[in-house]
């Protein structure tokens, strides 16, 4: 594989390039890893936010990859990478449309009925709607399926009850995409539908979870008799899995083709400014060695991010090889800033934007990072994804399989 530009990537980035110079500026040290899970979103973040999502829009950079028939350019999968690596150089505005961009607008694209694609797309394109994703539950994270909140036919409307959590940004979102059971008499994966929620309809509760860096990136969601039309209905009655794979399938591409900053740079930068033993810290023999060990394996990972994309701009569905690039990239991201404040000596402990290097960035991100081990697979289900289908190891005992959903046990068997 050859990783440098072909001439037409070349004059690809230089329009980028091109653009972004015109209509944003340059990002520094200070502006942050670009790890902006749990970052506290107020009325002025999502402002800019939206604002900055027209301006691409308008512009037609808006969701590059996203067929021209959806407002995109059908750019490919290496062009939607340069636009990434050059975009996440710039000092915009905070993303708060990963999701609704990443995952639901191509969820829509493939399961949605003309009227749905028509009301939806647009507005999501364009910044003017944000959406979230209604999965996760108390007792369904990794093991999605296991989902208890409920949807029952009444007329034209379903009614939904139950509990969703870790739903980032649903605070500020006007839908979401939500998998509920519609037949506990089914089997576990089968008797879930798909659905597109107004965040704004009567019995939704929505409850903020703060977090260790003092964000409240994602929420608890309530659902007490919510009525979502059947017109809102993205799956067949009973077919929501198939629907939630398309979905998930985009969630471990857009983590796997992103890439991801590591934050390398920033660190080279870190230890050229702060001393070690009264000289810059880029001096001493040990810390050159700490630096050239991350970026071996921060290329290591973006080389793996490649296949992803390599496998992606041949029409293929990316392989366990994304799943390998995010269980390594996160923990290095982790280990890179653990280093970062490290460098910084007894400083390193403060969590004062104002009185640290790099205006605190190294303190934001270490406490943010967590989430990345958890969020689109934690370590241990990427490690059984890596096993079972790289090594080839036994797949793991299912005890729920062929059982209705409502006779599968719940807790210890009753005396
Ligand atoms: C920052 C962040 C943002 C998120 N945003 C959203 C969102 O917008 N919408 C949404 O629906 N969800 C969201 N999530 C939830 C996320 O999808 C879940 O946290 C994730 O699927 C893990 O589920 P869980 O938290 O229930 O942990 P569990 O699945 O209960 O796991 C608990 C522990 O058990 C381990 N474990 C589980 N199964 C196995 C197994 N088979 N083998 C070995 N070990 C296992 C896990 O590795 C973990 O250590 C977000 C999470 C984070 C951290």
């Amino acid at each position: 594989m050859d990783f440098n530009d072909t001439p037409e990537e070349a004059a690809f980035r230089a329009e980028v390039r091109a653009w972004l110079e015109a209509n944003a500026e340059l990002r520094g040290p200070e502006d942050g890893g670009g790890v902006d899970l749990g970052e506290l979103v107020d009325d002025e973040t999502l402002s800019a936010a939206k604002a900055w999502q027209k301006k691409k829009a308008d512009a037609g950079w808006a969701c590059i990859r996203w067929p021209k028939e959806y407002g995109g350019r059908g750019a490919t999968a290496i062009q939607g990478v340069i636009w990434n690596q050059e975009e996440s150089k710039f000092k915009t505005a905070l993303n708060i449309f990963g999701i609704g961009h990443g995952m639901c607008g191509p969820t829509v694209m493939t399961h949605g009925t003309p009227e749905q694609k028509e009301r939806w797309i647009p507005k999501l394109l364009s910044g003017e709607e944000v959406w979230c994703q209604l999965f996760s539950e108390p007792s369904a994270g990794s093991d999605l399926a296991g989902l208890r909140s409920t949807a029952v036919r009444d007329g034209d409307d379903w009614i939904i009850n139950g509990q969703k959590i870790w739903t980032t940004g649903a605070q500020f979102c006007d839908w979401g995409i939500l998998v509920v059971r519609s037949d506990p008499n089914a089997v576990k994966h089968a008797g879930l539908s798909y659905f597109v929620v107004d965040m704004h309809s009567p019995g939704i509760e929505i409850k903020p979870i703060v977090q260790i860096n003092g964000g409240t990136g994602f929420n608890e969601v309530f659902f007490d008799d919510v009525r979502i039309p059947d017109a809102n209905r993205l799956s067949e009655v009973g077919n929501g899995w198939a629907v939630a794979i398309t979905t998930l399938m985009n969630e471990r591409a857009s983590i796997g083709s992103g890439g991801g900053r590591a934050g390398i740079g920033d660190l080279l930068r870190l230890a050229q400014e702060v001393e070690l033993n009264g000289a810059p810290a880029i001096e001493d023999s040990g810390v050159r060695q700490k630096l050239a060990d991350f970026y071996v394996r921060s290329k290591a990972v973006q080389y793996t991010g490649n296949r992803t994309v390599s496998a992606l701009s041949q029409g293929k569905t990316p392989g366990p090889e994304a799943s390998l690039g995010k269980l390594v990239g996160a923990v290095l991201i982790q280990e890179i800033a653990a280093y970062g404040i490290e460098l910084q000596g007894a400083a390193g402990v403060l969590n004062d934007h104002d009185n640290t290097a790099h205006e605190g960035s190294w303190q934001e991100r270490y406490l943010g990072i967590p989430g990345l081990r958890v969020a689109g697979g934690t370590d241990e289900v990427l490690r059984n994804i890596i096993a079972e289908r790289v090594l080839g190891l036994p797949p793991e005992a299912r005890v729920d399989k062929g059982i209705a959903f409502k006779d599968i046990p719940t807790g210890p068997p009753s005396k």
